[in-house]
């Protein structure tokens, strides 16, 4: 199986190869008018970018190629243009890895077209006449017309009105937007980690990756920390002490600003802490739950029309109104406004509790085979749930065991009201876990 959670990923040179990056983009694609192309800033993205678009060219298809821009920028494009598009990146894997994401009108495709790519993928490749091959074009507004999105989506004025001083650590393609951005909302900006090819540090928002922004926050006085994964469909803040906020938290805060401004329906997915559920009670929203990742929480999206915003507690956010994809600087935006009415993030945080939580990750060559083995042992005993992995409901939390769709590992997530009962049953379901990657 080529795609996982989101697009396909891997290792650049023996699992992501200029030949395979050829043979995805002439599978996909075939047949159509336009193909929209962009990549983030790895070391790796131009010689995938120029296969890309000598294969889709060779089909016959026109290339619109956008540059470096983020994931979200890309996807918007395709969603005003109607069209399909080829984002290569690996998001928040580091520089050894490289990736491609396939969109199709704003989001990534669905698993049935996915499907479809892999048929098509081993067959010959499609070569048109010479009379008859597409076109290369280039396209420089891309980014500004997802500014000006964005700009409709947030109070402006309200924003500039509260003159907030950021530092933004954008350490991948986000600094094309981000900082640009920032300063169109009046915002006194300090950015790191920007002007390169590649990256300065991880590019996966942790705490510890993002240890030096909280240091700059501190030192410069900011009141917000603010960074972006590789591709930028992520966003992740620090409050004014440079402390982040946490998954959870970040992720409450934003639902919670969102059921505020219009009643709906919200999706989120197994991962999402209790949390999540009581705000969404709280605030007498409605909610839709739905596998891990971001292609699930865009599906669910698209069918429920009283869908008002979905997304991840990785710092992925889906607006309705936006495009139908996670948009790590619509969410940037979104969280000023926050910041805006409500200032202090130290001080709001306290508002959004959330209860004794563990999230590890386990080495595992073989996800299927040790998932088999731990799906036999993994029985506590509370509501079994098979979506994606096996979670299990209890009254007072859950416990979820699945395989990464990114990489060779496998998750566990737990999160109990008491901590004596988390510890107790996340020890027993490690030593599972454990026991099924060893055998
Ligand atoms: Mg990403």
């Amino acid at each position: 199986m080529l795609f996982g959670t989101s697009g396909i990923r891997g290792l650049y040179g023996t699992e992501i190869t200029p030949l395979l990056a050829m043979k995805i983009a002439n599978a996909f694609a075939q047949k159509e008018r336009e193909i929209a192309l962009a990549t983030d800033m790895r070391e790796t993205s131009e010689i995938l970018k120029n296969v890309v678009i000598s294969s889709a060219l060779a089909t016959g298809v026109n290339v619109m190629d956008l540059g470096e821009i983020p994931t979200p920028t890309l996807a918007f494009y395709t969603q005003k243009k109607n069209c399909k598009g080829i984002m290569i990146t690996a998001s928040h894997n580091p520089g050894e890895y490289n990736g491609l994401k396939l969109y199709r009108n704003g989001r990534e495709i669905s698993k049935k077209e996915e499907a479809e790519v892999e048929a098509d993928y081993g067959k010959e490749m499609r070569l048109v006449k010479w009379d008859k091959l597409g076109k290369l074009f280039h396209y420089e507004y891309a980014v500004r017309e997802h500014i000006e999105m964005i700009k409709r989506n947030v109070n402006m004025e309200k924003i500039r009105n509260a003159k907030i001083k950021v530092v933004v650590d954008c350490n991948g393609v986000g600094m094309h937007i981000t900082p640009a951005l920032l300063r169109e909302m009046g915002c006194i900006v300090i950015s790191m980690n920007c002007g390169k090819r590649g990256f300065y540090r991880n590019p996966e928002p942790t705490a510890e990756n993002l240890a030096e922004l909280g240091k700059m926050v501190r030192a410069s006085s900011a009141h917000i920390g603010i960074a972006h994964d590789g591709d930028a469909d992520r966003v992740i803040f620090t409050d004014e002490n440079g402390e982040m906020l946490g998954l959870d938290v970040q992720f409450g805060i934003i639902t919670e600003h969102e059921l505020k401004q219009k009643n709906g329906l919200i999706i989120s997915t197994i991962e999402a802490s209790l949390l999540i559920k009581e705000l969404i009670k709280k605030n007498k929203g409605k909610n839709i739950v739905v596998g891990v990742g971001s292609t699930n929480v865009s599906e669910a999206m698209e069918k429920n029309k009283n869908a008002i915003f979905g997304g991840e507690p990785a710092g992925e956010y889906i607006f309705k109104n936006g495009v139908n994809t996670p948009d790590g600087i619509l969410g940037c935006a979104k969280f000023l406004e926050i910041f805006a009415e409500n200032g202090s993030f130290a001080q709001l945080k306290k508002n959004y509790k959330i209860y004794p939580i563990i999230r590890k990750k386990f080495g595992c060559t073989d996800r299927k085979r040790a998932m088999e083995k731990i799906s036999k042992a993994f029985l506590f005993g509370g509501n079994r749930n098979v979506i994606d992995g096996i979670r299990e409901d209890f009254e007072d939390g859950f416990m979820l065991v699945r395989a990464s769709g990114t990489e060779n590992a496998i998750r566990l997530t737990a999160e109990f009201r008491s901590m004596d009962k988390l510890m107790e049953l996340a020890e027993k379901a490690e030593k599972i876990i454990k026991d099924a990657i060893k055998k």
